[in-house]
This record gives structure tokens, sequence and C-alpha cells, in this order.
């Protein structure tokens, strides 16, 4: 039996008075009969980590990290930076990386090696744009991407943690609905099944416009094993009715 996950992406979001209320408000909602986390911004990382350190229910990680072990790569941030801070998790290939950083599938990958390398879980996203939807390549392209990190990683595919996150449906408030989300699950399933005979056993996350209203029927689909959460991961209440869905 697979647990439950749900991630909160704040991406570049938050100061650190609201983060201390943001995360006084999801510890006091816990423990949560999934497993929580959140995804900080690099400089909140330290003070993230002292709140959480006592809390063994809720982890925490970056949102990126570098394809480099360490060296001359200014602005960027090495997953042996984010192990060292205590994290748990770091998110790779997010679309908005993808769309505004070019990132290829391969650097993806390559991000993905170096922070399991770091005995990071990578949180390795895949998903397609509106345009590749409607032109029904949707299969395509996140079989493309996801080949990309099968490939790179081999057996220790196993290791991750994957999350379907349509584009456009990330802050747009327009979901995936289960259906079509559960396609893509599946699909992603039987692509891992392949590659690993652990397959069965590794979450993959849906991610993309989901709130409290629709995050229980979601995650009741067979393959949907919880969320990435961006915009509703700010508002304690809504992360927690969130964690509470993904029972
Ligand atoms: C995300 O950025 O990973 C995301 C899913 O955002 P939102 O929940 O706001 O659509």
């Amino acid at each position: 039996m697979r647990r439950k996950l749900v991630v909160g992406n704040w991406k570049m979001n938050g100061n650190r008075r609201a983060n201390a209320e943001l995360l006084a408000g999801i510890e006091e909602a816990g423990p949560f009969v999934a497993d929580v986390a959140v995804c900080a911004p690099f400089p909140y990382l330290s003070e993230v980590a002292l709140s959480l350190q006592g809390d063994k229910h809720i982890g925490w990680g970056g949102q990126d990290c570098s394809s480099h072990e360490a060296g001359a790569y200014t602005g960027e941030v090495s997953a042996a930076m984010l192990a060292e801070f205590g994290c748990k998790y770091v998110i790779v290939g997010h679309s908005e990386r993808r769309a505004y950083h070019a990132e290829s599938d391969q650097l993806v990958a390559d991000k993905a090696k170096i922070a399991l390398a770091h005995k990071l879980i990578p949180i390795v996203c895949v998903g397609e744009t509106l345009d590749e939807r409607e032109a029904n390549r949707t299969d395509k392209v996140v079989k493309r991407q996801m080949s990309a990190v099968i490939h790179t990683l081999g057996h220790c595919i196993s290791q991750i943690v994957v999350a379907y996150e349509p584009v456009w449906a990330i802050g747009t408030g327009k979901t995936a609905t289960p259906e079509q989300a559960q396609a893509v699950h599946g699909l992603l399933r039987t692509q891992l099944h392949a590659a690993t005979p652990k397959s069965g056993e590794m979450q993959i996350l849906y991610g993309g416009s989901v709130r409290p209203d629709n995050a229980a029927v979601l995650f009741s689909q067979p393959d949907i094993d919880g969320g990435l959460i961006g915009g509703a991961s700010l508002k304690a209440a809504d992360f927690t009715a969130i964690c509470r869905a993904a029972a």
C-alpha cells in the first residue's frame, strides 16, 4: 500500500513572518495520515529546518538544485547544500523552470541524479502544455520527459517521486478532471513498470490547481498518490485541508 504524500511548493512567495505563521498553522493541524512536506525558497530553508526539526511528521525541501556538484556556478544551489540543511526532498523539472530557464529533459534528469547521490528524494515534474494537449500529444510529451529520467537513473528510478503537473492547470484554477489525471498517472505507472519492478511502490503526485474542494476526489484515483500544491500551500487552512484529504 503506497503512502500518500502532499508537498507544498511555496515558489517565490513568503517572508520570515508569513512563513513562521504558515508553519505554525501546519504544525498545529498535524499530525496527518499522509506524508507532508514544504518546499521553501532557499534563503528560508534554515529557518524552516529550525522550525520543523522537532516535528517528525513534516519534511522540507528545495524547489530546484544544480546539476553540478560544486564550483563556479553563480546563483546556483547544490544538492549537497540542501542535504546539509536537512532537506528530504527537492523539486526538479518544475514547468516554470523548464519554461523560464529553458531546462531540458536531460538537465532535469541530471538534477534528479545528483539529488539522489546526496540522499535527497527528487520530485520530478512532468506535464504537457495546453497546445500539446490540444494536439493530442500529452502521452508523447510526458513519456519523453519521463524517459530521460529513467535512462539517466537506471534502477535508481524507483527512488524518485513523480509529479504530473499539466502546465495548463498550474496556477490557472483549471484542474485536470480526476479521469484526465488518472489517465496520465496510469500511463506513467506503466512506463515506470517497464523500468523497475518497484513501480507499484512509487508515489506519483498530481499538481495543478489542487484545492480543498477537489483534493479528495483527485487523491482517490488509483494511481494518484497525493499532490504537489502551489497557491493553496500558502494558506495553512487550505493546505492542511488538502493534507487531510490525502488520508
Ligand atoms: C505548482 O506550481 O506546482 C502548482 C501545482 O501550482 P498550483 O497549485 O498553484 O496550480
